[in-house]
């Protein structure tokens, strides 16, 4: 009988539901208690200041940190975060979602995930940089090519990587790309990494609408973010004839049902950096956009947007969790109880990110790069693999499609972790 003694360090909205699906799924699979409190906690985290001079002379000190919630199946894997409301509860939630993610879709790597608790729209560019070089540089002896790989998240991009990268490698004597995955083309970066997430999630949603037999230029599409993720699954969607009915980003929605014209969104947000305004459409608010009526409804934004409250609401026939933990528990209940609307799990409709970071690795180690369509071919086949052993294992034992991705994530984690043994 094994038992956990754990503090409140993590203690969040966000970390007990992450919790409570890794109990619900533990108990499916009957996770024996020996391994079990091993396989849900984090395994390590970092805590740090990052002292950054602002334009007027003045000095600020951010908070910043790294959760490494698993490295029994290889170097974790995980974004950085970049927002004003992290937390570090949030940031090990992220970092136990990663570890099943990557074990579901059957990747070499653990889970991770870092944040720093700043708003960057409230920084210069130079601000911006002194930032992420020193985030890296507290980070040089916790992360590396074998111990954790992180990438960007919400409020991180390219540059961000290409500085971190840089910063690394100078602190090591030598380029060492494979520190960090989402980079510039020109340090090492992987066709096709900017669009892989998107890609993957409109590649998914194309599939689970052919399951329900609903052809894709009858879908109606409404997106909630549209930074790297919301953005490209709106072009992606678009390219394959769905009609985008909905966008939004932080400060407010665009409807509009005769469908929003998403070349032009995308060059309104490149020069006004928001949604603001934009005239493709009638401005909506965020909540009331998640309810209006359409075929697939696609979170993208942050976690905990479809709750008990607007569950019972929903109009839409799939829900594609493009964002990391979009649904409460309470919210998932409600919407399993209904009935009506297929879920594709965060775990599986995100992972196309992760798969092509992996590429990216593989192609850093190996000084060998690969085509854009030799990327996607290799990104589908493996999102038609984890697809398909979802689907699977939620008929074999009647779970929900979450439940079905969960345990596979765990089960893999749980035997490794149980094979290793524990040291000493
Ligand atoms: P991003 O910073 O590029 O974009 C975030 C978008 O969400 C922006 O448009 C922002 O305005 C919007 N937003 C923020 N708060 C909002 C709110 N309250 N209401 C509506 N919109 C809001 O981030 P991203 O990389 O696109 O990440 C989005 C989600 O996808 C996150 O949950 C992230 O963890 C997940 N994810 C990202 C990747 C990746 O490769 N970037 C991979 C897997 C999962």
């Amino acid at each position: 009988m094994s038992k956990a003694i754990v503090s409140s360090l993590y203690d969040s909205d966000v970390f007990r539901m992450a919790c409570r699906q890794f109990d619900q799924a533990a108990d499916a699979i009957n996770l024996p208690d020996a391994i079990r409190d091993r396989t849900k906690y984090p395994r390590r985290c970092l805590a740090v200041s990052l002292p950054v001079k602002r334009r007027d002379g003045s000095v600020t000190v951010f908070e910043g940190y790294r959760v490494q919630h698993n490295l029994s199946t290889g170097p974790s894997k995980g974004g950085i975060r970049f927002h004003q409301d992290v937390t570090l509860g949030e940031v090990a939630a992220l970092a136990m979602w990663m570890s099943w993610k990557t074990s579901l879709v059957g990747l070499p790597y653990g889970g991770a995930k870092g944040g720093v608790i700043v708003n960057p729209n409230d920084l210069s560019e130079s601000e911006l940089e002194h930032l992420s070089r020193r985030y890296m540089q507290e980070m040089v002896g916790f992360v590396g090519p074998q111990t954790d790989v992180p990438a960007p998240d919400v409020g991180t991009n390219e540059k961000i990587m290409g500085w971190m990268m840089d910063t690394y490698s100078n602190h090591v004597g030598h380029l060492a790309p494979a520190v960090v995955t989402g980079k510039p083309i020109s340090l090492g970066g992987s066709q096709g990494r900017r669009e892989a997430t998107g890609a993957g999630v409109a590649y998914l949603v194309v599939k689970y609408l052919a399951d329900l037999k609903i052809p894709v230029k009858k879908a109606t599409v409404v997106i909630q973010g549209f930074g790297n993720v919301g953005s490209e699954t709106a072009v992606a969607l678009d390219r394959y004839g769905a009609k985008i009915v909905g966008i939004s980003d932080y400060t407010g929605g665009i409807w509009n049902p005769k469908g929003i014209d998403i070349k032009k969104a995308l060059t309104y947000v490149r020069y006004q950096k928001t949604l603001r305004d934009f005239d493709g459409g009638e401005a909506i608010s965020n909540e009331a956009l998640l309810e209006q009526k359409c075929t697939v409804l696609i979170p993208a934004a942050l976690e905990r947007v479809i709750t008990d409250q607007n569950a019972p609401k929903l109009k839409c026939r799939l829900l594609a969790e493009a964002a990391n933990g979009p649904t409460t528990n309470a919210a998932d209940k409600i919407i399993e109880a209904r009935g009506d609307i297929e879920i594709i799990p965060d775990v599986l409709c995100n992972s196309g990110g992760v798969i092509v970071s992996y590429f990216e690795w593989l192609q850093n180690l190996s000084s060998f790069y690969w085509s854009r369509d030799e990327v996607l071919e290799k990104l589908f086949a493996m999102l038609d693999k984890a697809k398909d052993a979802v689907d699977a294992q939620k008929a074999k034992f009647k779970f929900s499609r979450r439940l079905a991705a969960l345990t596979l994530g765990i089960q893999r984690v749980a035997d490794a972790k149980q094979s290793r043994g524990l040291f000493p």
